[in-house]
């Protein structure tokens, strides 16, 4: 649980800050699959890049992140959840998690420690680097304008 509220706590920092661009690094090194975060459909997970990143659940200004293997079963591994500043228009990470069953099947192959620490460092570069935010946060602003016209109009067509 702390370990949780800390995680969060480091997530928001990086919330605050995601729209100035970031520098893709890649590495180079090879990591052996013993070492790798493995998908239980059986799809290793190399870097964050290789997740889908799915902008769906608009109204619960939730980001899913999916397997990157298109017949995995499971499919939604985690997600990102974030709420708007509507005043300041900024975008403020709430919470980025991967669900229990992804967990779980990693800590049983790598360790608990070690899967966790990989996988939150996943789940730093999936928020840091891979959701384009000004996208999403364009996207909730002209819905957010569309809305709002849309009630100045009924508004105006009932009176
Ligand atoms: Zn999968």
């Amino acid at each position: 649980m702390r370990e949780n509220l800390k995680r969060l706590k480091e997530l928001n920092d990086y919330g605050d800050r995601v729209s100035e661009s970031s520098k893709v690094e890649e590495t180079s090194e090879e990591i052996p699959e013993s070492e790798m975060i493995q998908c239980p459909c059986g799809r290793f997970i190399k870097s964050p890049a290789e997740y889908k990143l799915l902008y769906l659940k608009k109204e619960q200004n939730e980001i899913d992140i999916l397997c990157p293997n298109d017949a995995c079963y499971l499919r939604e591994l985690g997600f990102v959840k974030f709420k708007v500043d509507e005043v300041r228009r900024k975008l403020i990470v709430q919470s980025a998690s991967f669900y229990p069953p992804f967990v779980t099947w990693n800590a049983a192959r790598l360790g608990a420690e070690k899967a966790h620490e990989i996988l939150k460092q996943h789940l730093k570069e999936i928020v840091t680097k891979y959701i384009d935010w000004n996208r999403v946060k364009e996207d909730y602003f002209k819905r957010l304008e569309e809305a709002k016209a849309k009630a100045a109009k009924e508004e105006s067509s009932s009176s």
